[in-house]
């Protein structure tokens, strides 16, 4: 699943279309296609994992659930995974095995910008007051829940773990309050780094605890479980990520 970082790479791609007019709407997904036709892109949005495009008093939002995928300009996959596809003059943009829907509200007023962990108006100190508000929640869950930390996935709750020396299974109201501002400062920049890494192609190489089987710090073996009420896959080391208690 695409996490924030990833949608925006996908909004950086989609930003030429605004302003471009939809000559037609198709694909398998259950909306009014009229309702897209001779409309013009007005805005890109995206929240979190979330990626919106807005129209003229409709926005179409899609969700890249498990294994949502899109192309611009050739169709990739079969017609039967194909939920949406726009046809521009100067192009297509394809959505494949992802949710579609219509939303006659302005997205803008819907959803908490400011909990967007990759949006210009993210705010670490509200970050901070909701996860006081949750003492008894694991670090692991606090991290992939979407209201604190919108476009933080299983990838990027691993590696910040490993980065903060944060056991997943250590409770929000047990972690040093320093450590919890460390934990929201690098949650962020993480997320910064996997968005650089991601456009060179160099992600997974710079990964140093998901999927990995070594501490490079402690040269132990790393665990993997199925931590917390999430039960997503965390991989971490027992030695060097402290469980506070
Ligand atoms: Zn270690």
């Amino acid at each position: 699943m695409p996490e924030g970082p990833s949608l925006v790479i996908l909004k950086e791609a989609v930003m030429p279309y605004i302003g471009k007019k939809i000559l037609d709407a198709r694909g398998n997904a259950r909306i009014n296609m009229d309702r897209l036709h001779q409309q013009k892109i007005m805005n890109i949005l995206t929240w979190g994992k979330q990626f919106f495009i807005c129209l003229n008093g409709v926005t179409i939002r899609i969700h890249f659930l498990m294994f949502g995928s899109y192309s611009i300009g050739e169709q990739t996959r079969p017609d039967k995974s194909l939920r949406l596809c726009l046809r521009f003059r100067s192009g297509s943009l394809y959505f494949y095995t992802c949710s579609v829907k219509l939303m006659d509200e302005d997205p803008g007023s819907l959803y908490d910008w400011e909990a967007d962990v990759m949006n210009e108006n993210w705010n670490a100190k509200k970050a901070r007051k909701k996860l006081k508000a949750m003492p008894e929640t694991m670090v692991c869950d606090a991290l992939l829940d979407q209201q604190v930390f919108s476009g933080v996935g299983n990838i990027i709750k691993n590696e910040v773990l490993y980065r903060t020396r944060l056991h997943p299974e250590t409770l929000i109201g047990s972690i040093p309050s320093r450590k919890l501002t460390l934990l929201i400062t690098e949650a962020r920049k993480y997320c910064f780094d996997f968005l650089k890494w991601k456009k060179e192609f160099v992600l997974k190489k710079n990964w140093l605890a998901h999927t990995k089987k070594i501490c490079n710090r402690c040269n132990l073996p790393l665990i993997k479980k199925y931590c917390g009420n999430t039960k997503r896959r965390t991989f971490f080391c027992e030695n060097c990520q402290v469980k506070y208690l």
